[in-house]
C-alpha cells in the first residue's frame, strides 16, 4: 500500500482533496506527533487519525465510546478495503481468535476497541508486543470529569501513554471548553504545539445579543425579518414555551410549543410539522433539537440567556445548515443571571463542580457584555479564532465604548486595598464611598480608594466589574463566597497600564420593575 497521504484520500476513500486542517494534522501524526483535534461534529475527525494508521507501519488502535459507532465506522472501512475490525466482548470465541491472529500476523490496519474491553486484564498485555501506528482516544471528552458525558473507564487511558510512551497519541473530540481540552491534553501528555483547534466558525449565521427591555417586542421585531420562515424560539421554562406560542399565534404566526413535559405523541406530532410545514415558529426548551435535520432553519432565538456558551453554540448551530444567511438573536437580563447564580448556589453538586459552573456563567456574560466582534468571543472560547467578522451586531452597530483604563484601575485597585477578600457588592460600595456598617468596621472608609468612584453609578461599576471579570483581571473566588483578587492578566493591565476600552453600559430602561424584564 502506499503511505502517500493524498493518494490514500483518492483511493481509499473517494474524495479529491483534505478538508480545512485535515492535512496538516495528517502530516503532523505521520511524522510522529501526538494531536489533540477539537473540530466540530461533521468537520472530518475520522480521516484524521484513519489515513497516519494507514500511512504509518503497525496496526492504529482507536478507543471510541459505543460499540454501535465502531461497528459502523468498521463497516464502512472494510467496504472501502480497510483491514479493520472490533474487539468486542460479545465476539464469538472463534471469530475472537481469528482477530488475535490477524493481530498478531501485522494483517489488521485499524482495531477498535472500547475503552472498558481494552482495560480488561490481560488485552493490553497482549497488544504489548503487537507495533502500533498511532493510537486514537475518540469522543476524548470523556475523560474530563467536568464534561456532561464522563466515562471513569476513560480516565485509566493514561497507562496506555506509560504502556507506549513512543507511539503518537490522538485525542479528538467535538466539545470541549478551555478547562476540559486543558484536562484532556494534560491527561495524555499531549503538547500545546499539538493541539488543532478548527472549523467551529458558521459564517452564515449572523449573531446578535441584546439586552431584555420588553422582550415581546424585541422578539417581535426580531421575527419581523424572518416572514414565511422558520425558525426556533428556545425558552427556560414549559409555561413560558406554551404562553409564548400562544401569543405568537395571536399574533398570526404559525407557532408550536416543544418541551420535555408534553407528552411523546405530541412532541412528535410538532417535530414533524416543524420538519414538514413551511414558516413554522417552533417555541421550546432545550429538549428540542436533538436529531432535528432541517437544513432551512433560517433562525434561532433565545429568550431567556441560554446554559452556557457550549450550548449557546450547539443550539444556534441548528440555523443555517444549508449555508444560507441566518440569524441568532439572544435576549438576556438582569433577573435571568440571579437566577442562574442562585441554581447554581442551591444545586447539591460539590463546590469545585459550582465554581466551574459559575465561570461558564461568566463566560457566557462575557460574551453578552462584550465590545469586541461575537463571532471572536465565540470562537476564542473554543480556543478557535477569526478576524472581526463583519456579520454580528457588535461589527455592524460598534457598541458605544468608553475609556475604562482609569475606572480599571480603580477598582483593581480598590480590591486591592481592601485586601483582595472582598465581593463585588461590598467593592462598589467602597468605590462609591457608601456610609456602611461593614465599610466603617473594617476601616475601610479611611483608605485612599474609599469613595473615589462616584463618578458612575453602581449599575455602571457592575457592568466594569463583570467585564474586567470577562477580560480575566479578576478572579472571583467561587468556593468561598466570591471574594474577589486580581488574577495575573490584572496585574499585567497594572504594570503596563495599556489603554483599555470598555462597553458603555445600556440605560436602564425605564419602568422596569420586574414585569418588563420578564
Ligand atoms: P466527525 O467525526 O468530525 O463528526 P466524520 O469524520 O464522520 O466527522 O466526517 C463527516 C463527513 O464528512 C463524513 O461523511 C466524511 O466522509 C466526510 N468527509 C470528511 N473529510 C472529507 C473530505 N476531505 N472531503 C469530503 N468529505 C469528507
Ligand atoms: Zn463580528
Amino acid at each position: 500500500m502506499t503511505t502517500d497521504p493524498l493518494h490514500i484520500l483518492k483511493t481509499v476513500y473517494g474524495y479529491d482533496a483534505f478538508r480545512g486542517r485535515q492535512a496538516e494534522i495528517v502530516d503532523h501524526v505521520i511524522a510522529g506527533n501526538n494531536a489533540f483535534v477539537l473540530m466540530p461534529t461533521g468537520g472530518g475527525k475520522s480521516l484524521c487519525y484513519q489515513i497516519p494508521a494507514l500511512c504509518r507501519p503497525g496496526m492504529g488502535l482507536v478507543v471510541s465510546p459505543l460499540i454501535a459507532l465502531m461497528a459502523d465506522q468498521v463497516a464502512a472501512l472494510r467496504q472501502a478495503g480497510v483491514r479493520a475490525a472490533a474487539l468486542n466482548s460479545d465476539l464469538p470465541p472463534e471469530e475472537r481468535r481469528d482477530l488475535w491472529r490477524a493481530i498478531g500476523e501485522g494483517t489488521l490496519d485499524l482495531l477498535y476497541a472500547a475503552p472498558e474491553t481494552l482495560l480488561r486484564s490481560g488485552i493490553i498485555d497482549r497488544l504489548r508486543n503487537i507495533p502500533l501506528s498511532l493510537i486514537a482516544i475518540d469522543e476524548a471528552h470523556c475523560l474530563s470529569q467536568w464534561g456532561h458525558d464522563f466515562r471513569p473507564h476513560y480516565r485509566q487511558l493514561d497507562a496506555l501513554v506509560d504502556l507506549f510512551p513512543d507511539t503518537p497519541r490522538m485525542a479528538l473530540t467535538a466539545t470541549a471548553d478551555a478547562p476540559t481540552r486543558g484536562e484532556i491534553v494534560a491527561h495524555l501528555q499531549i503538547g500545546n504545539d499539538d493541539s488543532f483547534i478548527a472549523g467551529f466558525d458558521r459564517p452564515n449565521i449572523r449573531y446578535a445579543v441584546e439586552e431584555k427591555d420588553n422582550p415581546r417586542r424585541q422578539l417581535m421585531r426580531f421575527l419581523q425579518n424572518h416572514e414565511n420562515e422558520s425558525g426556533i424560539v428556545y425558552c427556560l421554562s414549559k409555561r413560558k414555551t406554551e404562553e409564548t406560542a400562544a401569543w405568537l399565534q395571536d399574533q398570526g404566526y404559525n407557532a408550536l410549543a416543544y418541551h420535555g413535559g408534553m407528552d411523546k405523541a405530541a412532541r412528535e406530532v410538532n417535530q414533524t410539522r416543524f420538519q414538514r410545514e413551511e414558516a413554522v415558529v417552533m417555541v421550546a426548551t432545550i429538549a428540542f433539537g436533538m436529531g432535528i435535520d432541517k437544513p432551512d432553519v433560517r433562525f434561532v432565538a433565545h429568550i431567556d440567556l441560554p446554559g452556557s456558551i457550549e450550548a449557546y453554540y450547539q443550539e444556534t448551530g441548528r440555523a443555517g445548515r444549508d449555508g444560507l444567511p441566518s440569524e441568532a438573536l439572544m435576549l438576556y437580563g438582569a433577573d435571568d443571571i440571579a437566577l442562574r447564580r442562585r441554581f447554581i448556589d442551591e444545586s447539591d453538586a460539590p463546590d469545585t463542580r459550582k465554581r466551574m459552573e459559575q465561570q461558564k456563567l461568566d463566560a457566557l456574560l462575557g460574551l453578552t457584555e462584550t465590545a469586541q466582534c461575537r463571532r471572536q468571543v465565540l470562537l476564542n472560547y473554543f480556543g478557535d479564532a477569526c478576524s472581526p467578522c463583519g456579520n454580528c451586531d457588535t461589527c455592524a452597530n460598534p457598541p458605544e465604548r468608553f475609556d475604562g483604563t482609569v475606572a480599571a484601575q480603580k477598582v483593581l485597585s480598590c480590591i486591592y486595598r481592601t485586601g483582595e477578600r472582598f465581593g463585588q457588592a461590598y467593592v462598589i460600595a467602597v468605590l462609591l464611598g457608601d456610609e456602611d456598617e461593614r465599610i466603617a468596621r473594617f476601616g475601610h472608609d479611611r483608605i485612599s480608594t474609599f469613595g473615589i468612584g462616584k463618578e458612575h453609578d453602581q449599575r455602571t461599576w457592575r457592568s466594569i466589574l463583570r467585564q474586567l471579570i470577562a477580560h480575566g483581571f479578576i478572579h472571583v473566588d467561587l468556593a468561598g463566597h466570591g471574594g474577589l483578587s486580581i488574577a495575573e492578566a490584572g496585574r499585567r493591565f497594572l504594570r503596563e497600564k495599556p489603554v483599555l476600552m470598555l462597553r458603555t453600559p445600556p440605560p436602564a430602561a425605564k419602568g422596569r420593575k420586574g414585569r418588563a424584564a420578564r
